[in-house]
């Protein structure tokens, strides 16, 4: 604080680099009043971890509620202003884009790290030195996850669908649908096995989501649906389903635009103007014809299809969908084989797709258009019901991080035991690594060591165990034989230290060194600054409170 002490003005003119107002702090109380913030914003989401985790409820400005256990999606409601702790939303945020799973404990870990290595900066080691030190202890976990990483043979295909299930299984023990994770495994494994299996794009899995009926009445449809679209009279004189439909997707306007547009046509005489909506209506035809030449009977299109065109196909025994959003569109593609098209001209046999039945129908009080049976589906669609709005909203998030996590199971084909146990063995790796590394690095490796025990140790606090006995316990078996105890972990059923690989508790191996490296770069991040400077526009109460359009708040991301 030396350059901030009151000059004598006469002796030296201040040096005013910042505006006024502008707030700066410094040093080692910055970084601990950092460290306390995200330690502040942990200890928020700590209690939705695990089988036995609370969910929150979390009500937005705009009176908005949303009720989550998925890490990514309570930090981005949250609302951290904090400007180092937003640096844990965007790890979770991260985590779920990158793996799905696993967005609460990359969060926990990282503020434990920072919990953990709090002393030494108090004392006076060298931020980078702490640095260094989680890196290196971060570097040791990772190759310890790949050395203990169970491999499954995909050969064996019955055995990879058990392990699918499994998986898909442990992400989903945490969440609502915990209760129904039969039903639903079933449902997220068979929708990742039908995906590509070289891209998995998830994307190609909608989610559509109608309130009303029972979480059970869900349905997995082999193919694409989505809900009908805004339609035309002479809609209902259309003919609502089709076996083998010939499917043409378009990218064309079907509507007479000469009233609404802004164009503006100058004309002396009244024939003048009837021939302009001559033309017009001439295009319109030209276009209507060519698509019934190539021989479509299910017309959809991204851009509307107005009451002319919609009478034009019902009097031909032709379906059309106008303003179908662009993902259900590209997924229709995908499934029956076409491509969109962005002109009518030209328009052939061959462009048109197929499936086995294309039928319009009522779920709950919608009603979809359902395209079944699809040659090429590499796609499919989920069709979500259950009570509240905010319930499937969590439904969907839960199965997002399931269909994650099976799609990484699949790529990867290593796991791990979950349940703490991976992070029990990683602590006594670490302790046991430290022994070997000199100085200062060796305590902050410890530190590591004790940070990572949080995951089992959260478990057992929000199942009500008795924590400090678990952890003893735990630390115990793996101290003792590590080959023998390697994936005990907090069993949850038994209330007990149990193997958690037999009680197939099992993720993906790289949902944990994805949390491990990133919550080791997000302390080393918040580490490495020790000032802040906040310019007095970011204070000004009036831009705070009127968030940017589009900016923060929104609807949750999936997942
Ligand atoms: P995250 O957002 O980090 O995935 P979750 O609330 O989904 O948080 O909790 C995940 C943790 O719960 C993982 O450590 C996982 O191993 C553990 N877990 C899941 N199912 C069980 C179970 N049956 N017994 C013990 N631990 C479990
Ligand atoms: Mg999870």
């Amino acid at each position: 604080m030396a350059g901030r002490r009151p000059q004598m003005p006469m002796m030296q003119p201040q040096v005013i680099v910042l505006k006024e107002g502008t707030d700066t702090s410094q040093g080692v109380p910055q970084l601990l009043s950092n460290i306390a913030a995200c330690i502040a914003v942990c200890d928020t989401i700590r209690t939705t971890l695990g089988p036995r985790g609370m969910d929150k409820l979390i009500v937005d400005s705009q009176k908005r509620v949303t009720i989550s256990n998925d890490g990514a999606t309570i930090m981005k409601l949250l609302d951290v202003v904090q400007p180092a702790a937003r640096t844990l939303v965007d790890i979770a945020r991260a985590q779920d884009a990158e793996v799905g799973d696993g967005t609460t404990s990359v969060v926990l870990l990282a503020g434990e790290l920072l919990k953990e290595v709090r002393e030494y900066i108090e004392e006076g080691v060298g931020a980078q030195v702490v640095i260094k030190g989680i890196r290196t202890a971060a570097d040791l976990a990772v190759s310890r996850i790949r050395e203990l990483a169970v491999s499954v043979d995909r050969s064996d295909a019955a055995n990879f669908r058990a392990l699918l299930e499994k998986c898909a299984a442990t992400s989903m023990n945490s969440k609502l649908i915990g209760s129904q994770k039969e039903f639903f495994t079933k449902m997220v494994v068979d929708a990742v096995m039908r995906l590509d299996q070289e891209e998995l794009n998830e994307d190609m899995i909608g989610i559509k989501k109608i309130p009303g009926g029972a979480m059970q009445d869900s349905l997995l449809v082999d193919g694409v649906a989505f809900k009908k679209s805004f339609s035309y009279a002479g809609f209902e004189q259309q003919p609502k389903a089709f076996d083998a439909p010939k499917i043409v997707c378009l990218n064309v306007e079907l509507e007479l635009k000469a009233e609404k547009d802004n164009a503006e046509v100058r004309v002396d005489k009244v024939s003048e103007y009837q021939a302009v909506v001559d033309a017009e209506w001439k295009i319109i035809f030209d276009k209507l014809d060519s698509i019934i030449a190539a021989g479509a009977n299910v017309v959809l299109s991204r851009l509307p299809i107005g009451d002319l065109a919609t009478q034009y196909f019902a009097d031909r025994d032709i379906f059309c969908a106008g303003r179908v959003s662009k993902d259900d569109l590209d997924r229709v593609c995908e499934a029956t084989g076409c491509r969109v098209q962005s002109t009518t001209a030209g328009l052939a046999a061959a462009h048109l797709g197929t499936c086995e039945r294309f039928e319009e129908r009522q779920v709950g009080g919608q009603r979809f258009n359902i395209f079944r049976g699809c040659p090429q589906a590499k796609t499919c669609t989920i069709i979500l019901r259950g009570g509240a709005e905010q319930f499937i909203d969590e439904v969907e998030r839960s199965l997002h991080d399931s269909i994650m996590v099976v799609r990484r199971a699949v790529k990867n084909q290593a796991i791990v035991a979950g349940g703490g146990a991976i992070e029990m063995e990683l602590s006594r790796h670490l302790r046991e690594a430290a022994r070997q590394i000199e100085g200062k690095q060796q305590l902050i490796v410890s530190a590591v060591a004790r940070a990572l025990e949080v995951i089992p140790r959260q478990l057992c606090e929000n199942a009500g165990f008795d924590t400090t006995d678990f952890i003893t316990q735990l630390r115990a078996r793996h101290a003792q034989d590590p080959e023998r105890f390697r994936w005990h972990g907090v069993g949850i059923d038994e209330e007990a230290v149990a193997d958690m690989y037999a009680n197939f508790v099992w993720e993906p191996a790289l949902v944990k060194i994805n949390a491990i490296t990133s919550a080791a770069e997000a302390a080393c991040l918040i580490l490495s600054v020790d000032e802040t400077v906040t310019s007095q526009r970011s204070q000004d109460p009036m831009a705070s409170s009127r968030p940017a359009p589009g900016h923060g708040r929104g609807m949750p991301m999936m997942g």
